[in-house]
């Protein structure tokens, strides 16, 4: 059995960031070598998430007005978290949407469904997060 990991780096400008990675997962893929396997993509950060959705604009900003109403960022004082910190709606947020995503791997390529695309939550953005890739098979 064959194994390969990558660690891909963010640092978004804004405190919220839903991000395309297929296109870096898909190299990462062609880097392994590896036919036939699982690729597991996860966020290696508490406040950031890894899911699989599609890539339409308007379904973001949904799921980002959504996930203000279930979790607001303010006020901060609300979160028992928030003691010289003000990102407990970012865990939560982060929570809901999911630490990783597996994907089978068939014939060298990303085995998705109709529109499936991976994304990386930023939820606590502006400083350095990473991703980790690790993708196991033959
Ligand atoms: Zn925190």
């Amino acid at each position: 059995m064959k194994s390969y990991a990558k660690e891909l780096w963010f640092e978004t400008s804004k405190r919220y960031e839903l991000i395309d990675i297929t296109g870096q997962v898909e190299a990462a893929l062609a880097d392994s070598g590896i036919a036939e396997g699982l690729c597991l993509v996860n966020a290696m950060h508490i406040t950031a998430s890894v899911f699989i959705n599609d890539n339409e604009s308007g379904l973001h900003a949904d799921f980002l007005e959504w996930l203000e109403k279930a979790a607001p960022h303010e006020p901060v004082s609300t979160y028992r978290h928030n003691v010289g910190e003000d990102n407990a709606d970012a865990h939560i947020k982060r929570q809901i949407f999911g630490r990783e995503t597996v994907i089978a791997v068939t014939e060298g390529r990303l085995h998705f469904g109709p529109w499936e695309r991976v994304f990386y939550g930023e939820f606590d953005g502006r400083r350095r997060k990473r991703v980790l890739i690790k993708i196991i098979g033959e």
